[in-house]
């Protein structure tokens, strides 16, 4: 069984202090992570504040992007070995952010993607989707070159952990959602890509989240969908009534 997996990414957004408004408002109103598993992925620099006011810990506290190497000279990167050893479970790598305006390439996610299991976390892997390459039917492709490129060398006792989510850019902060229907395909295209990569077990254990313009009025027609496992929600996830409203979309 494929525990749901709601999970938030702030982006640059807050403060450390609305950071711990926001845990602190949250504490006793998430489901319990054995039903519906929840999480944020924020800013390193709020991370250890956001821990510790996480009282009922039921919320896991993300990470939203980190380095490949465990230490070194690369001034202002984030250490990945440091983030698990702070408690961080989850770190999101390639968001469709990070590939556009930080030259993220397949290759270095792929060193990303490594480092990340290496360090003992899990990586949230973001696929993308333009609607140019959706309109000339290059869709199918790139969403599976993106997969494969991503998991190269990963093991399948790792692969089997992964999270990837279907993040159409047309649909990242814009307010359109994709149809329902579009958010199922996609899922299930990534994880037919996991069926040929590994094996149909290890993609029937996969989560897969969609990603792109979740609310709480539409996240439910969103899960109600077979291969839509979780969503990875942006401008809904800042406010903490609106990101309790995605947690108990049930
Ligand atoms: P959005 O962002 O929910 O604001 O569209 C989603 C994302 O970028 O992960």
């Amino acid at each position: 069984m494929r525990i749901p997996l709601i999970a938030g990414n702030w982006k640059m957004n807050k403060s450390v202090a609305s950071a711990k408004q926001f845990m602190t408002a949250i504490q006793g109103k998430l489901p319990a992570a054995d039903q519906v598993e929840t999480a944020v992925a924020a800013p390193a620099l709020f991370l250890q504040t956001m821990l510790e006011a996480n009282t009922d810990n039921v919320l896991r506290v993300a990470a939203e992007a980190c380095y490949y190497e465990d230490e070194g000279a690369y001034t202002g990167e984030t250490s990945p070995k440091a983030l698990h050893e702070m408690g961080i479970p989850y770190t999101i790598v390639g968001h469709s952010e990070r590939r556009r305006y930080f030259n993220e390439t397949d290759d270095v996610i792929n060193r990303k993607v490594q480092a990340v299991f290496r360090n003992g976390m899990t990586p949230i892997v973001c696929c993308d989707e333009t609607m140019g390459r959706r309109e000339s039917g290059e869709r199918i492709h790139w969403v599976v070159n993106q997969v494969s490129a991503a998991l190269k060398g990963v093991s399948a006792e790792d692969a089997a952990k992964i999270v990837i989510a279907y993040e159409p850019s047309w649909a990242i902060g814009s307010g359109t959602t994709a149809s329902t229907d579009q958010a199922e395909e996609g899922c299930y295209l990534i994880r037919q890509t996991l069926a040929d990569i590994y094996s149909d077990d290890l993609a029937n254990g996969v989560r897969v989240l969609y990603g792109g313009s979740v609310k709480p009025d539409n996240i439910a027609g969103i899960m109600g969908r077979d291969n839509v496992d979780g969503v990875l929600a942006g401008g809904s996830s800042l406010d903490e009534s609106s990101f309790i409203k995605l947690a108990n979309y049930q």
